[in-house]
């Protein structure tokens, strides 16, 4: 399994870092999880669009979904010259309803949604996925992925909450977001980390490899690093498009 970052800036785009997506490659299927704004771009860095097997959002945040919007014009195209037969799944949850209908409302024969429910696993080919409900604003899920003996726990958006601790035990990589630095500790109960508590999360969970994300796009990332080092034994990363994982 190959994890391929393609952004990590929460809320709007960095410059040269855009809103959450990553891709992940197993088994000769390619998986996006999350489509943040500019990230369209990015993947095609690494895949064409034809090749998408899969998107599965984990919440209806912007900087998580807007890029479905011009995505499925790119998906019809490939259906009307005849390279993709049949709509591409994705997976997301109902609400917030405004935006789901606006989603919904948009697409033709472009998406076939499922929708993502706490405790759900499904079998995507051969890579295994479940979902945990986060704490957060809207209806927002955390992600696992196992694919011939490997793991991999995208956190989403949330505040820290023990049960996270056990859905992200010893997995090989742990993708944690750390939206804020210590200055502004007091906003986690906004249903954000900090990159210290991530960096707990990652401790109590034994994690071998963690990688910050989802970070506010005006905060400085050495300091995201040192915070987070200082509470945290194992091989620790600032997120950044490009990087890449094998696992
Ligand atoms: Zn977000
Ligand atoms: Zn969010």
């Amino acid at each position: 399994m190959r994890v391929i970052i393609l952004g990590t800036s929460a809320a709007f785009s960095a410059k040269d870092e855009c809103c959450s997506s990553y891709l992940i490659r197993a088994g000769g299927k390619n998986y996006v999880i999350d489509t943040g704004s500019g990230s369209f771009s990015v993947l095609q860095k690494h895949i064409h669009y034809k090749d998408i097997h899969c998107i599965l959002l984990s919440h209806l945040h912007a900087d998580h979904c807007s890029d479905i919007y011009t995505l499925r014009y790119a998906i019809y195209v490939t259906q009307r010259d005849g390279l993709r037969e049949n709509p591409l799944p994705i997976y997301m949850p109902r609400s917030p309803k405004q935006t789901y209908s606006f989603i919904r409302g948009a697409i033709k024969n472009e998406f076939l949604i499922e929708e993502i429910k706490d405790g759900l696993t499904v079998n995507l080919n051969e890579l295994k996925v479940s979902f945990l409900r986060t704490e957060h604003p809207v209806q927002c899920y955390a992600m696992r992925f196992e694919y011939n003996g490997s793991s991999v726990v995208y956190t989403a958006d949330t505040k820290y909450f023990d049960k996270l601790v056990s859905f992200s035990r010893r997995s090989d990589l742990l993708i944690a977001e750390a939206t804020l630095q210590n200055i502004d500790r007091s906003m986690e109960e906004m249903g954000h980390m900090t990159a210290q508590t991530a960096a707990k999360l990652a401790q109590g969970a034994d994690i071998k490899k963690l990688v910050l994300s989802h970070i506010w796009p005006e905060y400085d990332r050495s300091v995201t690093f040192h915070e987070a080092k200082s509470c945290y034994d194992g091989d620790l990363l600032i997120g950044k498009q490009g990087l890449s994982f094998v696992l």
